[in-house]
């Protein structure tokens, strides 16, 4: 599974960056906006992944295959 933030959604709340502590979500610097880093889902950090997709309070994180 992969992910993607629809940047015309997402509003900068940290949430999913938070619960992944910055790997699979991180905020992008040029718009502080989040940002998905597919490289860092591994057996660790895939069930955070679905948390952070699942707790997004406006829908933004997409899934990707
Ligand atoms: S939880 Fe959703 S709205 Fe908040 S930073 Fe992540 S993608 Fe953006």
């Amino acid at each position: 599974m992969r992910y993607k933030v629809n940047k015309d959604k997402c509003i900068g709340c940290g949430m999913c960056v938070g619960i992944t502590n910055g790997t699979v979500f991180d905020f992008d610097e040029d718009d502080n906006l989040a940002k998905a880093n597919n490289d860092e889902i591994n057996d660790e950090t895939k069930d955070l992944a679905i948390e952070a997709c699942n707790s997004c309070p406006v829908g933004a994180i997409e899934k990707e295959n």
